[in-house]
């Protein structure tokens, strides 16, 4: 039995999920799968552990698994699930890539996708769990799609087996067609059970023309909800809106306030208009290159504290005119995005301070995962931040691009889920009309050599065949395919015979035993090959040292960075040279040269863990302090991963790294070469300059345009006859990211 405290309980019954209850665990009961679709906020997340828990799915051997695609929503869905139920967090507990707090003890576990993923390597019938909630599946992360694929045949084998199991797909839409009209995943399509939410209307307000106009009349009750695309974009809305609507604790802290929040009657009176500051939402140009991929960190330097002493200062530069506004209202302004420390992103929960009106400012993480209570007013700014791929080139870039017709439905329906709300569009409803209908999914749009490794150490060799929800395509499957035969990862296929069997063949190579090994790093196939290289004339410390820091994003803060003012100008030019100073000592000297760009992040990674990884180093160091965390952690768990895989074991993390040898140095560059063979690229000569823009280019085999070596690059200077990317981004150019030399002359 639960105990959850009167007022939760009074919570929950208010819940469209409730209502429906004895309809969906009677569906559970019956069949081995099925789909619940609920608006956001009608309760799923929160409430279909606590009817399996309280039906007794956890009480036998079996547990209850719930994945999410994304980090946040599993911690601070465990939290709150622990806390309606009154139990522990050593009971319902979650496990995101570096950590969790599962215990023996846990019996209801929120996970990302990632973490089930791996589970499944471990035990293909995952028997330590007896319902598998995959939550969000419409996001259609690549993870979900093949965790459904996955658990579409684990869920009859485990009832074949006589240890039952259920699956539960969670979608906030109703386009679900993909699960359940699709044969070859459940050729007995699982019932959908709907779950009407009371959602209130929300009138539409559609900007006249799409670049951003003064928007305004939002009356004074309510909460407000802004979608931005990036970290660096909330950061900088949340620092104007502060410093337009600045809140002071001690002035109107009545408490007499907080009522007027859910005082309708007053906010009917009450028609006072009020402008908004500006925010120039079309300028994207200076987005720098963050978010989009959750495993990616970009700098946030700035004073989230800014509200614990309530001293906003106000003295500095008040910047743009525009930005000036009456500070009688005051905003509670609070940003929201998938990296924010966890305690941070708790706060949107919370009441706000008695005489504020909450302001979320966030990216589409509260657009389905995360439902925050009190929002009347949302502001949408139609974009949405995507990493996009060149399906033959290999080339990534970041865009900001149209949302689809569906999110932005989504984004609107926030402001609906208490009273009637307002949802303000700062684009036009021609440019609406022609966003596409609905989000594509993920898997469609990237590189799949990973997925297609993992799978075949899951003994799933023909991955063509397998039931992915959306496939991808067969040009994505080949390329993964031939990239993983050219790692080593998958056996060669025979190179003669009938051409039938060879192009078969080509599709079904099986994994190698060094695949295996690749397989068990958390990492892509190319840095996993580095690691499965390493151990030699001990360079594995170095190997995990620089895969590490390839994972990771934007770990230099950014010296091209545009200055404020004059003041910080001068100043941002003198660090400047002192930090490409910094950056040549850590390239190093002689042999060590050759290794470029990587031996640059080789020696940043051991000067800054030398000196303790403290913000303060990082700071002077022009380091982002969250990369360099994020580093250390990924280089304690691939060591892990490393030794539990090369029985000799011995592997340590060393905050004291001599630099390599010169013979390691060598060694080195050999392994790193090994999983980047294929991107290299050769200085074009005088004579094939067709283009004066084609000045200073390198030529690589995929593509008709040159690349080029970035300015900040250590290589720059000097550029090589040959180099080896780790991969090309296209910004302003297209760009090689950490460079080394390839060829010596
Ligand atoms: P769904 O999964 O259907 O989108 P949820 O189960 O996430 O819905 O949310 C149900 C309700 O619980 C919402 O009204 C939401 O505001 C509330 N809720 C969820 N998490 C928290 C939290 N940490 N603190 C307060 N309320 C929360
Ligand atoms: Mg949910």
């Amino acid at each position: 039995p639960v105990d959850r405290m009167p007022e939760i309980q009074e919570a929950r019954l208010r819940l469209p999920v409730l209502a429906e209850e004895q309809v969906i665990m009677e569906a559970v009961r019956e069949n081995p799968c099925i789909v619940l679709c609920g608006e956001t906020g009608s309760g799923k997340t929160t409430q279909m552990p606590q009817f399996l828990y309280e039906a007794g799915y956890a009480s036998g051997k079996g547990i209850i698994g719930i994945t999410e695609p994304r980090r946040v929503a599993a911690v601070s869905m465990s939290q709150r699930v622990a806390m309606e139920m009154n139990l522990p967090t050593q009971v319902v507990s979650y496990q995101i890539r570096y950590e969790g707090n599962v215990t023996t003890d846990t019996k209801i576990k929120f996970m990302t996708d990632g973490v089930l993923l791996k589970e499944i390597q471990k035990d293909f019938l995952l028997q330590h769990y007896s319902v598998i909630i995959i939550d969000e599946a419409h996001e259609r992360s690549v993870y979900t799609d093949i965790l459904i694929g996955l658990l579409s045949r684990i869920v009859p084998l485990r009832n074949k087996k006589g240890l039952p199991m259920k699956l539960i797909i969670m979608s906030a839409t109703l386009r679900v067609e993909d699960f359940t009209d699709n044969k070859k995943l459940f050729p007995s399509p699982p019932p959908v059970i709907k779950v009407d939410a009371r959602q209130f209307p929300v009138s539409i307000h559609f900007n006249k023309r799409t670049p951003m106009e003064d928007y305004s009349w939002v009356d004074k009750t309510g909460g407000i909800l802004v979608f931005l695309t990036g970290q660096a974009e909330v950061h900088d809305v949340c620092r104007r809106l502060r410093k337009a609507f600045p809140f002071r604790r001690s002035t109107t802290d009545t408490g007499k306030e907080e009522e007027t929040f859910k005082d309708t009657r007053r906010f009917k009176k009450d028609k006072q208009k009020q402008a908004l500051p500006r925010i120039h939402l079309d300028n994207y140009s200076a987005l720098p290159v963050d978010e989009g991929d959750e495993d990616q960190l970009a700098g946030v330097d700035d004073d989230e504290c800014g509200y614990e002493g309530c001293e906003l200062d106000l003295g500095e530069d008040e910047g743009d005119p525009d930005e000036k506004a009456d500070p009688s209202i005051p905003l509670y302004v609070l940003p929201l995005y998938s990296l924010l420390a966890p305690e941070q992103q708790a706060k949107v929960f919370q009441a706000s301070p008695a005489g504020t009106r909450l302001c979320v400012v966030a990216t589409n993480v509260a657009e389905t995962s995360l439902t925050i209570p009190g929002i009347k007013y949302v502001v949408d700014c139609g974009r949405v931040k995507k990493r996009y791929y060149d399906r033959v080139t290999g080339v990534s870039s970041f865009k900001v691009s149209w949302t689809s017709q569906a999110s932005a439905n989504q984004r609107a329906g926030r402001a609906g889920r208490t009273e009637p709300g307002h949802c303000y569009r700062l684009f036009s409803s021609a440019v609406f009309g022609d966003f596409s209908e609905f989000s594509e999914a993920e898997i469609t749009r990237r590189p799949v050599e990973d997925l297609v490794l993992q799978m075949k150490d899951l003994n799933i060799d023909k991955v063509v065949n397998f039931p992915f929800p959306t496939a991808p395509s067969g040009e994505a499957l080949m390329a993964a395919e031939q990239l993983l035969v050219s790692l080593g990862a998958l056996e060669e296929p025979p190179r003669t015979g009938r051409v039938k069997d060879i192009e078969r063949a080509k599709l079904s190579c099986p994994v190698t035993p060094l695949g295996r090994a690749m397989a068990s790093f958390p990492v892509a196939p190319r840095f996993a090959k580095m690691l499965a290289l390493g151990r030699q004339q001990d360079c594995l410390p170095y190997v995990i040292a620089v895969v590490a820091s390839m994972t990771v994003r934007e770990i230099f803060e950014d010296l091209e960075r545009p200055a404020a003012s004059e003041d910080e100008s001068s100043k941002l030019a003198q660090n400047k040279a002192r930090l490409m100073q910094m950056r040549r000592l850590w390239a190093g000297q002689g042999p060590s040269l050759l290794l470029g760009d990587l031996m640059v992040l080789l020696g940043a990674v051991g000067a800054c863990e030398y000196a303790g990884c403290t913000p303060q180093f990082c700071e002077t160091n022009g380091l982002r302090y969250k990369a360099m965390v994020e580093i250390r952690r990924l280089r304690g768990q691939l060591t892990n991963a490393v030794n539990a895989v090369c029985s000799e074991g011995g592997v340590f993390v060393d905050s004291k790294m001599a630099p390599p040898t010169e013979s390691q140095v060598i060694c080195l560059r050999q392994i790193l070469l090994a999983g980047l063979g294929d991107h290299l690229a050769r200085r074009i000569r005088e004579e094939e300059i067709l283009d004066p823009k084609w000045k200073n280019g390198y030529k690589t085999p995929l593509l008709d345009d040159p690349v080029f070596i970035h300015p900040s690059s250590a290589l720059f200077k000097k550029p090589p006859e040959f180099v080896v990317y780790q991969e090309v981004m296209e910004t302003t150019k297209m760009y090689m990211r950490e460079g080394l030399v390839c060829h010596c002359t």
